[in-house]
């Protein structure tokens, strides 16, 4: 039989499959959007208009999946300028002319991060920011998020004039006259920053675009998008028609609201970039700002246990809905009352072994008793080892030491039949899972504190570590069979390292679908 031409072939790398029967080789071949062939010649597919790469001895991995990530939240952050460590208020002018050039009139400039001691210590004034953008209002927060610098537009949308006051616990910038010079403090930042208006549909498109080609080039082919509204389901659409989406896109609706219930009617919806068939709710809040709920009061805080956002019976309800429409429940909880909660809503509506695949996102704090509750229902821990390494720094003083046992648990859940997916939850975290990979290997932050590792227990090994950010997160989504290892058949979606996975390994070449969509100059 006449072997079939490959339209993109990869040799001289060292290809880990994540598939146990074969976890090694040498080349891969690819056909059309999927694998045509794993293993160590591929010759035989050698056809007049196939493409060759020749990795130099790359090391070629499945696609990164990040389980639980807010595209739009990156893409804001992306767009919004980085003053760090600028120099001068003029290199700040020439970074707002370059914005303004980029986007309509009217349309606010965001930035972040500037520091007048960069430059001598004096507050720069709106003047300066009314030269480089007359047309556009612009909102730039300092360094430390206790002051803004505005200009002229920005003052009049919030209506700041000569007679405004000062508001309690803030204060106006002002010259001789009491014109206000363009510095907002403290509380005082409230009266520009509420006026700033929420997205256009463009701005989603952009922002949702941007994060899609930073994502790509981390080696992320896929993204769980952990809670989208109408606009950014339009903004999918929009670039999947365009051809400008170069990620796939498992979506999670936002909440039980208007989307859910249009969703209730038609049914999930199932395609190769985009797919909608779940629901995102959040039962409570986080542990560093104590409003994560927990069964005992916080260590720090005697009188606070934090607070449930949902009762179980509203997500008991909600669940029964979703699976009667082959949907999939995935709840934010972070505290062990929440986890409990959550926990037994599911189990309620489960009762026992299933596939309905429902997920606890983040999964932060378990009461170890409840850990069987996972497994016994077939839940999924939706976990992001960097939390672990971000949030060590206080979490003995938030949690004392008992509530450690049941704390970014990642090996416990495994020994216990417990399914892992891992994510980033970026913006919050940075996006590149290889800093994700290393916090699950290492439980170490990026100086390798603390020696041995925070709870080190819970350390997965690389292959362990791996297979929650690839195979993990294709279970997660119901995907398994298409995504998440190197196996002919499967989706060609994959990642070219210069070198086996670590912190600082780089990404070289990026696949979605059999085509290249980031490749490093
Ligand atoms: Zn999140």
């Amino acid at each position: 039989m006449q072997a079939q031409p490959a339209d993109l072939i990869v040799d001289n790398v060292r290809v880990h499959t994540g598939n146990p029967k074969q976890p090694r080789a040498t080349a891969i071949a690819v056909r059309g959007t999927r694998f045509l062939y794993v293993g160590d010649d591929p010759s035989r597919h050698v056809g007049s208009s196939t493409r060759r790469i020749n990795a130099n001895n790359g090391v070629l991995i499945a696609g990164f999946i990040d389980s639980h990530g807010h595209m739009a939240g990156l893409g804001d952050l992306l767009e919004s300028l980085n003053f760090r460590g600028v120099k001068s208020t003029a290199a700040v002018a020439e970074m707002v002319r370059g914005a303004a050039q980029t986007r309509p009139k009217g349309e606010w400039i965001k930035g972040r991060a500037w520091d007048q001691t960069e430059w001598g210590g004096a507050f720069p004034t709106a003047e300066i920011l009314d030269k480089a953008a007359p047309d556009h209002p612009i909102y730039l927060s300092r360094v430390d998020g206790h002051a803004a610098w505005v200009n002229t537009r920005a003052l009049e949308r919030a209506d700041i004039q000569r007679q405004t006051p000062d508001p309690a616990g803030g204060k106006i910038y002002r010259d001789g006259s009491g014109k206000a010079t363009g510095i907002l403090i403290d509380r005082a930042q409230g009266l520009v920053a509420s006026k700033i208006r929420a997205r256009t549909p463009e701005q989603i498109e952009r922002a949702i675009s941007l994060a899609a080609q930073e994502c790509v080039r981390f080696g992320i082919t896929s993204v769980h998008d952990a809670g989208i509204g109408s606009g950014e389901l339009a903004a999918y659409r929009s670039l999947i028609l365009k051809g400008k989406l170069p990620v796939r896109v498992y979506a999670m609706i936002g909440g039980a609201g208007n989307l859910w219930n249009e969703y209730l009617k038609k049914g999930p919806e199932l395609s190769e970039k985009l797919t909608v068939r779940s629901v995102k709710l959040v039962s409570d809040g986080a542990m560093g700002s104590r409003g994560a709920a927990f069964l005992q009061p916080y260590a720090d805080d005697a009188k606070n246990s934090g607070l449930l956002i949902l009762s179980g019976a509203e997500i008991e309800k909600i669940a029964r809905q979703a699976i009667e429409r082959g949907f999939q429940v995935n709840t934010h909880a972070i505290g062990d009352r929440a986890n409990r909660t959550v926990l037994e809503a599911y189990k309620a509506v489960l009762g026992g072994k299933n596939d309905r695949r429902f997920r606890i996102e983040h999964a932060q704090v378990v009461d170890p008793s409840d850990i069987k509750l996972f497994a016994e229902n077939s839940i999924i821990a939706s976990i992001q080892s960097t939390h672990a390494t971000s949030d060590m720094r206080w979490a003995e003083s938030r949690l004392g030491k008992a509530r450690l046992a049941g704390a970014w648990l990642a090996q416990t859940f495994l020994a216990a039949g417990v399914p892992i997916a891992n994510g980033s939850d970026f913006p919050v975290e940075e996006t590149n899972p290889l800093l994700g990979f290393y916090a699950a290997v290492t439980r170490q932050d990026a100086s390798g504190n603390p020696p041995g590792g925070f709870l080190p227990k819970e350390k997965l090994t690389r292959d362990q570590a791996l297979r929650s950010w690839t195979l993990g997160g294709a279970y997660a989504a119901f995907e398994e069979a298409e995504k998440g290892s190197i196996e002919v058949g499967k989706l060609a979606d994959f990642v070219i390292l210069s070198e086996d996975l670590t912190r600082t390994a780089e990404v070289r070449l990026t696949v979605v679908g059999g085509e290249i969509v980031y490749q490093a100059r």
